[in-house]
């Protein structure tokens, strides 16, 4: 496991309980949770709603695909009492497809559908490493749409991919978008969102002028398609894929409408996954120091962590000021519910700072030497800015403001 991945494991965001599997610890729920929620306001405006597959599909339907032969040994895979066999699954094209086959009186009015789930996927990984970038279990959402044309596909197609740049804009962590390479998902063509990192397991060529760029396993030439500037290779972690895949799945599993003219036709399908625990782990990747941890501003476990005094120092007496700032904050919109307040009565401030900048609480207010004067002073370090500065009561408040508009 590199540095930042231990990093999660020692400040108490996951850990480790065999080689790729993690439990998610309640600061880790917090991160992922705020995930999700960005997720699903997203793919909500766009007109997707959530449903949920069981973890476990039938493995016929995986050998009436032909991919519980072609996906080969990462298919984690059980058998239950009566000898059936099952799918622990690493992704429910099966499943779904399965599922609209069954709903008989679907009409062309009813398309698109865009039907999405955040659960545990499974992979059964020969070498787990990189810690929760690559487990054996992970969370992924996965989106599954259907359409009755070509066209409408495509146009499903961009809209989703609407939602996928609004996502990782939100998180304002550098990505970049790069045509991929269909694999065993399968269809007509494919897209894949990476975050830039040397520790990257892709190879990826993006063009210097125009930004386009492909992975390198299926890039042909050594110039832009698009512009013909020279491309550049970096290396990149998948954080997400699309993929439009025509009819390879609705077409063996039968998942047909009723079209204007009263024919069944078969569904235009399109899949797309986001690497929720993933995405943890890869921004804190590109974000953070060795030894200290960075998250996007929206997705860390907390936004705000107020550091009291220790009992029986000097400043003993401002324990009161640190819980009055926890408790007044935590009625500013975007922080309520959101402050956690570090009043370990053993622990000096210096130590619970450190501890706070490593956890990389985006705002740390340390109620310190200065705080216990006639007009308080209290410190703030703002870690995504990198500043540090000393306020009194009132001026802190209107930096909290400040920066809840900005
Ligand atoms: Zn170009």
């Amino acid at each position: 496991m590199n540095q930042l991945q231990k990093l999660l494991n020692e400040m108490g965001i996951v850990r480790q309980n065999s080689p790729g599997l993690f439990t998610l610890t309640p600061l880790g729920v917090r991160s992922l949770e705020k995930l999700v929620k960005i997720v699903d306001d997203e793919l909500k405006y766009v007109g997707c709603q959530k449903l949920q597959l069981p973890i476990l599909t039938a493995g016929n339907l995986w050998k009436t695909t032909g991919r519980w032969e072609s996906t080969g040994s990462e298919l984690l895979t059980i058998k239950d009492r009566h000898a059936r066999d099952y799918v622990l699954s690493p992704t429910h094209e099966e499943a779904i497809t399965d599922f609209v086959a069954s709903l008989p009186q679907l009409t062309h009015k009813q398309l698109p559908l865009k039907l999405y789930q955040i659960t545990s996927k499974f992979r059964d990984e020969i070498k787990p490493r990189f810690g929760l970038l690559r487990g054996r279990e992970f969370t992924m959402k996965d989106l599954y749409t259907f359409d009755k044309t070509v066209e409408a596909a495509h146009e499903t197609y961009d809209l989703i991919c609407t939602a996928y740049n609004r996502i990782f804009q939100r998180l304002n962590v550098p990505f970049v978008k790069v045509v991929g390479s269909t694999g065993n998902i399968g269809g007509l063509s494919s897209h894949e969102y990476h975050f830039p990192s040397s520790i990257g397991e892709d190879d990826l060529k993006i063009c210097s002028a125009c930004n386009s760029g492909s992975n390198a396993e299926i890039a042909t030439t050594d110039v832009c398609s698009k512009c013909g500037s020279p491309v550049k290779q970096t290396k990149g972690i998948e954080v997400a894929h699309t993929f439009l895949l025509g009819t390879k799945y609705s077409q063996i599993l039968n998942a047909l409408f009723s079209a204007e003219d009263g024919s069944r036709s078969v569904c235009q399908m399109g899949c797309y996954g986001i690497g929720i625990s993933r995405i943890l782990a890869a921004s804190v990747e590109v974000l953070g120091t060795d030894s200290e941890i960075r998250w996007p501003k929206l997705i860390a476990p907390y936004s705000v962590c107020v550091v009291a005094p220790k009992g029986g120092s000097k400043e003993e007496s401002a324990i009161q000021l640190a819980h009055f700032l926890a408790n007044q904050i935590d009625q500013i919109q975007p922080f309520m519910q959101d402050v956690i307040l570090d009043d370990r009565m053993t622990t000096t401030v210096g130590k619970k700072l450190m501890e706070a900048k490593r956890v990389g609480y985006p705002y740390i207010i340390v109620v310190g030497k200065k705080s216990s004067q006639p007009v308080p002073l209290v410190e703030l370090h703002d870690l995504n800015q990198n500043t540090q500065n000393v306020y009194t009561v009132a001026e802190l408040f209107d930096y909290l403001k400040q920066t809840v508009k900005n």
